[in-house]
C-alpha cells in the first residue's frame, strides 16, 4: 500500500486527492490518501507527499495553529529521498529557503509574475519527463461533490496530446531562468515552467485541474520505486 500525503493547506488540495485516485486506478495500484491537517499525522509512514497550489502566504498563515507546514519542512529534511509534487504555490514553498535551512529545489522563483487574476491561462507545455503510461483503462467519476466543497472547474481548452501537457496557470510563479540548477521538464514558449531535483518535482502550474494524470502517475510510480 502506498500512502500519499496531502497538505490540507488551502487551494486546490481536494483536486489533487481526487487526481491520485484516478492515477491510482489507471496503474491499477492501491493507494492510501492521508489528508494532512495537523502535524501529528506526518511521520516516517507517509511514502510521498503533494504540496497544492493556492495562495502561499495564505497557506504559511492556515498552518500556523496547527504547525502544519513546519512539520512538512521537517518531513522533507528528515526524508530527502522521499519523492514529492509541488504544484503552483507548492513549488513556491519547495523553492523558498526556511530560517536556517536551504530551500528543498534549487531554483528562484518570482511569485505571480505572469500578472494578476485575470491574466491567469490555459497552454499547451512541453513535457521531457518520462511518466508512465495508463495499464489499466479504468472509467471513473469526477465525483468532487463527495468533499462537500465546490470543485474548481477542469479546464480542457488546451489540447492534450502525447508529448503536450493542457497547462493551467493561475497566477502563476515564474521560475527565474538563470538561477535553475536543476533539471527542466517542461517548457511554455521555450520558458521553464517544471523543474526536478532528485524526486522533488515542482510545476508552476495546476495538473489537477485536467483529466491528464500523468504527473500523479509519476508521483505514485516514483514511491513504488523508492521503495523496491
Ligand atoms: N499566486 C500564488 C502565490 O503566490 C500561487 C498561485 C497558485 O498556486 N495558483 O502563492
Amino acid at each position: 500500500m502506498v500512502r500519499i500525503g496531502v497538505a490540507m493547506l488551502q487551494g486546490a488540495r481536494h483536486e489533487h486527492c481526487e487526481a491520485i485516485q484516478h492515477a491510482a486506478l489507471e496503474m491499477n495500484i492501491a493507494v492510501e490518501i492521508v489528508e494532512l491537517r495537523k502535524a501529528s499525522q506526518i511521520d516516517s509512514s507517509i511514502d510521498g507527499l503533494i504540496l497544492p497550489g493556492g495562495e502561499s502566504t495564505t497557506m504559511r498563515i492556515a498552518s500556523q495553529s496547527e504547525s502544519l507546514l513546519d512539520e512538512i519542512f521537517n518531513w522533507l529534511s528528515q526524508f530527502p529521498n522521499k519523492p514529492v509534487l509541488g504544484t503552483c504555490a507548492g513549488a513556491i514553498l519547495l523553492a523558498t529557503p526556511g530560517e536556517n535551512r536551504e530551500p528543498f529545489i534549487d531554483v528562484e522563483v518570482s511569485r505571480n509574475a505572469w500578472g494578476r487574476q485575470r491574466f491567469s491561462f490555459e497552454a499547451p507545455v512541453k513535457v521531457s519527463l518520462e511518466t508512465p503510461e495508463k495499464s489499466h483503462e479504468s472509467t471513473y467519476e469526477v465525483s468532487r461533490d463527495k468533499f462537500n466543497h465546490k470543485p474548481l472547474p477542469i479546464y480542457n481548452q488546451a489540447p492534450i496530446t502525447k508529448d503536450d501537457f493542457p497547462g493551467v496557470f493561475i497566477r502563476a510563479p515564474r521560475f527565474l531562468e538563470d538561477s535553475i540548477k536543476c533539471q527542466k521538464i517542461a517548457t511554455f514558449n521555450e520558458e521553464t515552467v517544471g523543474v526536478l531535483q532528485g524526486n522533488k518535482l515542482a510545476l508552476s502550474f495546476h495538473p489537477e485541474l485536467t483529466n491528464d494524470r500523468r504527473f500523479h502517475r509519476w508521483l505514485i510510480d516514483q514511491i513504488i520505486n523508492n521503495s523496491s
